[in-house]
């Protein structure tokens, strides 16, 4: 890693070596043999990951966002009553999609770094009648992580569809779409799936796909409509050629080796590791005297870290120490406190050498920043957290 810097934000993240080879295939035809079974291969192993095998997989070109929009642009229909459970950025945005198909969207905005209670959500959807509700699992602005389960058991209760905003969560933090019973889990492929941007990835349950037959207007949206996607899904899981808009061939390739590593290691473990390493690089963050975003431990994510940028110190100028020293992180991004905190991408093939080296050039900029902390606490308290497992 010789003249490159280290890509610690919360998406793209660091790619696995075989990923990035993967991607150096010869483009073949999307309707060759060998790209047919690679597609195939790719949603079967989608379904296992979401842990929904009853489920429909989608993977489609485009970026997380085009995954909101699909979701958005075929289960809503003009008029329909939305719920969007926010902690941040990314709920306002799922909002924006929603009023754009015409939906009726109310919003339960949680406080800066906090969630929304069950409470509040019950008393929401107990007054009113929602078709759907939309859940950010992992705020990629604040950190918070929100538990979905409860919320899904009342969605069940009130008859209202389900959607989880994974895109950084899924293969991260604990997603049991069938078992949970989420109607719609999405994703993008930059984050915890550890593929370069650029795949927009979807399953949607067997009910979720009934109430889109059951639509009594078109999709108001021709690239995202699932007419054209699903029979091209149907026909890559039958091992068919097909065509309705042309693959990105060599990004599968590298999804369907991503997947594999992901299967090999396995989800739990892989959720584990997740959790083992936020939670020490958190301890070490605290050591230093910094405060995290998210105003509970217990609610902040296992795939990132928000935190706050000590008293006195330009974030600008942080970060840029920080890059100096061969990391590269991300700045704030709620517009209400942008400026006054950063964000750490712990995922994907993250590893305790990629975390000592971010707590090193976080070290070093706070000490020439003359910042007062006891030097190397941070790496001695990650070091110990990690042996003590
Ligand atoms: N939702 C969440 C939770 C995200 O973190 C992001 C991207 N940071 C998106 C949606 C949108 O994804 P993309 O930037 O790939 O369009």
């Amino acid at each position: 890693m010789k003249n490159r810097k280290l890509l610690m934000i919360p998406g793209p993240i660091e790619f696995e070596p075989k990923v990035l080879r993967a991607m150096g295939v010869v483009t073949t035809s999307h309707v060759a043999p060998n790209f047919i079974e690679t597609f195939g291969n790719s949603l079967d192993l989608m379904k296992q990951i979401w842990m929904a095998p009853g489920g429909q997989a989608f993977i489609v070109s485009g970026s997380g966002t085009l995954s909101m929009d699909m979701a958005a642009a075929n289960l809503v229909e003009r008029g329909d009553n939305v719920l969007v459970i926010s902690t941040g950025y990314f709920g306002e945005r799922f909002k924006n999609i929603l009023d754009r198909y015409g939906a009726n969207t109310s919003i339960l905005r949680a406080p800066v770094g906090e969630v929304v209670s069950l409470e509040a959500i019950e008393e929401e959807l107990k007054n009113k009648s929602y078709k759907l509700l939309t859940i950010t699992h992992v705020d990629t602005a604040t950190g918070v992580l929100v538990d979905p389960k409860p919320i899904i058991d009342l969605a069940k209760k009130y008859d209202v569809l389900s959607i989880l905003d994974g895109v950084c969560s899924v293969a991260g933090e604990e997603i049991k779409q069938e078992d949970w019973g989420i109607d719609l889990v999405l994703t993008a492929s930059q984050k915890a799936i550890g593929v370069p941007p650029g795949l927009a990835l979807l399953v949607a349950s067997q009910k979720a796909m009934n109430v889109w037959e059951n639509r009594k207007t078109p999709v108001q949206n021709y690239y995202a409509d699932w007419a054209n996607w699903l029979p091209i899904m149907r026909a890559y899981e039958e091992r068919r050629p097909s065509y309705f808009g042309t693959p990105p061939v060599n990004l599968i390739a590298a999804l369907e080796t991503s997947l594999k590593i992901i299967k090999n290691e396995g989800v739990q473990n892989r959720v584990n590791r997740h959790q083992v390493l936020a939670s020490a690089f958190r301890l070490a963050i605290s050591a230093l005297g910094l405060d995290i975003l998210p105003v509970d431990d217990k609610i902040a994510a296992n795939t990132m870290s928000a935190i706050y940028y000590p008293k006195g110190i330009d974030g600008a100028e942080f970060c840029a120490k920080v890059s100096e020293y061969g990391v590269i992180i991300a700045g704030g991004l709620l517009n209400e406190i942008k400026s006054t905190y950063f964000r750490v991408g712990h995922m994907g093939s993250v590893s305790p050498e990629d975390l000592i080296s971010t707590l090193s050039a976080v070290e070093y900029a706070l000490h020439k920043m003359d910042y007062k902390f006891d030097s190397g606490i941070g790496l001695k308290t990650f070091q110990e957290a990690i042996y003590s497992i």
